[in-house]
């Protein structure tokens, strides 16, 4: 079975669209790990899009905040501008389809879904330290993660966390293949499709292939000047908008 793997689509529609049309075909279920709001300028297409597009979904923090669950101490006064924009355009039925999003973790076939950590669905796994609790509570040997926007993840080998060293995709390809390794655990993370942050501005997200035993991250160019004139359009933040033409 090929699990297509979304996270972090943040009202990038242009964003998902690219990299849809690039696995066309090349995924049998998909998945959301949350956040498919805030930052972004078009929320209503994406919750409409996705919804219909995922066997499984978990909400992120941004999709909480848009529709006023928790409170918003945790975000930045930009990220906190945005969240008012987009609870005014959200039409009502998507705003009741993100305000009854489970939490994770959430278990689909095998893995996990979480947003951010395991015990705490707001908070960020960057590091090893940080991924060893993911690591001691997770039920089985994959568990998928988004909520830093950084493609890659950790594996565990003898109950040491470390980094998986990624190579980038080139233009041809789009992914680049990690083979899991029998004994081994892992925490994956697909990337951001709408706000990558680890410098590269290409959409990310990932297709599990727990068959082959293999995950394929995936990176795909759109025009990231399109989806900024619709930012600006919308009146929200400049640095929301150039922030998406670096990657950072
Ligand atoms: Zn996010």
């Amino acid at each position: 079975m090929r699990l297509l793997v979304l996270s972090d689509v943040h009202a990038n529609a242009t964003a998902l669209a690219a990299a849809l049309s690039a696995c066309r075909g090349q995924w049998d279920q998909s998945v959301c790990l949350g956040d498919l709001v805030g930052y972004g300028p078009d929320p209503n297409e994406v919750v409409e899009q996705v919804r219909g597009l995922v066997a499984a979904i978990i909400r992120g923090n941004h999709d909480k905040a848009a529709c006023g669950l928790g409170d918003l101490e945790d975000f930045n006064p930009v990220a906190r501008s945005v969240v008012e924009w987009t609870r005014q355009q959200l039409r009502p039925e998507n705003l009741r389809y993100l305000a009854e999003l489970p939490a994770g973790p959430l278990q689909v076939d095998g893995v996990t879904l979480v947003h951010g950590a395991f015990h705490d669905e707001d908070e960020y796994v960057f590091v090893p330290e940080q991924a060893i609790d993911g690591f001691l509570v997770a039920p089985g040997a994959v568990t998928l993660f988004g909520h830093t926007h950084m493609q890659g993840g950790f594996l565990c080998r003898d109950s040491e966390p470390e980094i998986i060293p990624l190579r980038v995709p080139g233009a041809e390809s789009h992914f680049t293949v990690l083979a899991l390794e029998s004994g081994l655990r892992y925490l994956l993370n697909p990337g951001s499709i709408g706000q990558p942050r680890d410098g590269d501005a290409r959409a990310a997200f990932a297709i599990l292939d727990s068959d082959q035993k293999v995950v394929q991250f995936w990176r795909v160019p759109y025009d990231v000047g399109v989806v900024q004139e619709r930012m600006r359009r919308a009146q929200l933040p400049e640095p929301l908008a150039l922030r998406l033409a670096t990657g950072h």
